[in-house]
Order: C-alpha cells, then structure tokens, then sequence
C-alpha cells in the first residue's frame, strides 16, 4: 500500500516541502529557469592570446594595480601550446622549487617576488613582480634563473614530506634539461616576436 500521508501532505514537514517546491514552480515559470552566472563573466585576458600562434618565449600576461603599486604578470611559456609535448608534473615541480628559491634569494629582486609557480596546462610558468615591467626587463634574470636551473645536482630545496605536499614527485634531469632547452631556443638572443604576444 502507497502511504499516502505524503501524497497529501498531512505532517508539517511535507506542507514545509510543497510551499518550496510550488515557489520554485512559480518562480521557473514566469521568471524563466536562471542562467548561471558563468554566461555573464567576462572571458579572463589570458584566455583570449592566440594560444595557437604563441611560441615559446618571455611575454607580459598582464599588470595589476594594488594600492599604488604595479605587479607585473609575466607568462614564462616553455613548450609550444597544442604543438608539442606539455611538461610532465614532476619536472614542473622541480623547475618551481629551485625557480623560486632562486627567486627568493635574489639580492635583486627578492622582495619584488610576489609569486612563481605553474600553469594548469602545463606549458609554462608565471612570475609576477612587483613593478612596472617590460618582458625585456627581466631577459637577464630569467636567464641567470634558468642556468641555475640547468646546472642544479643538488638536493632539491623543500623536496622533503614536512616541506612540500607531494614531495617525491620531482624529476630533476628533466628539470635541467628543460631549462637547457628554454635557454638555448628562447633566451639566448630573444626577439620581439618572443617578448610581444601575437596579434
Ligand atoms: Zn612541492
């Protein structure tokens, strides 16, 4: 036998449940079932490079104004998008321990470092600086970086399991070699067309 104190809603509890569901019934009708909100956000600036004419190179994402001070986001891209190979996590994770330990102890920059870490799809990295910089600004920088990168054999600085969250996922030869690469194809006597983001 159907139970059919539900059906007629005699407790307290499904007259509660029948007045939601008679709103929302109300609601779709006249007003229309709701768009979500993803619909009406703006498309983010780094969505919309041509992510099928960008090379690998040093270029300007985007610069942010907080407070009175200008950070400068730079799209440190290593591997050609939808082209070649992405960089496999381990190697990554590598590249972002030692690129910013190097970073962080740079008599320099350091206290200009706000963040170095990954990008999702795996093809490069982002650095932002405090400052109002060009993409050539830091050529000498991230080629000082990148050599210390390739000639690391060493212990990985906070590869340990108090330090890191996934501490034994590190590929250090990769590492190296990727920074050898990024500096012989990209670095070593840039171009604009490696420092400006394609039309
Ligand atoms: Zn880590």
């Amino acid at each position: 036998m159907t139970d059919k104190r539900f059906y007629y809603g005699e407790s307290y509890q499904n007259i509660t449940f029948l007045s939601i569901m008679f709103f929302f019934m109300i609601k779709y009708l006249f007003v229309g079932t709701p768009v979500p909100e993803r619909n009406n956000m703006e498309k983010i600036a780094s969505f919309t490079i041509d992510h099928i004419k960008l090379k690998p190179g040093v270029y300007v994402s985007r610069k942010d104004h907080v407070g009175s001070e200008v950070i400068t986001t730079f799209d440190l891209r290593m591997t050609s998008p939808n082209d070649e190979p992405v960089m496999n996590t381990a190697e990554m994770h590598t590249i972002e321990h030692l690129g910013a330990t190097f970073l962080r102890n740079h008599a320099q920059y350091k206290d200009r470092v706000v963040y170095f870490g990954p990008m999702g799809c795996r093809t490069g990295f982002y650095l932002l600086l405090a400052g109002d910089l060009t993409s050539r600004d830091i050529v000498p920088l991230m080629t000082e970086m990148f050599e210390f990168i390739r000639d690391y054999n060493d212990e990985i600085p906070g590869a340990t399991a108090h330090d890191c969250g996934n501490y034994l996922d590190q590929n250090l030869p990769m590492a190296n070699w990727l920074a050898n690469r990024y500096l012989e194809e990209v670095l070593k006597g840039i171009g604009d067309d490696r420092l400006i983001y394609p039309e």
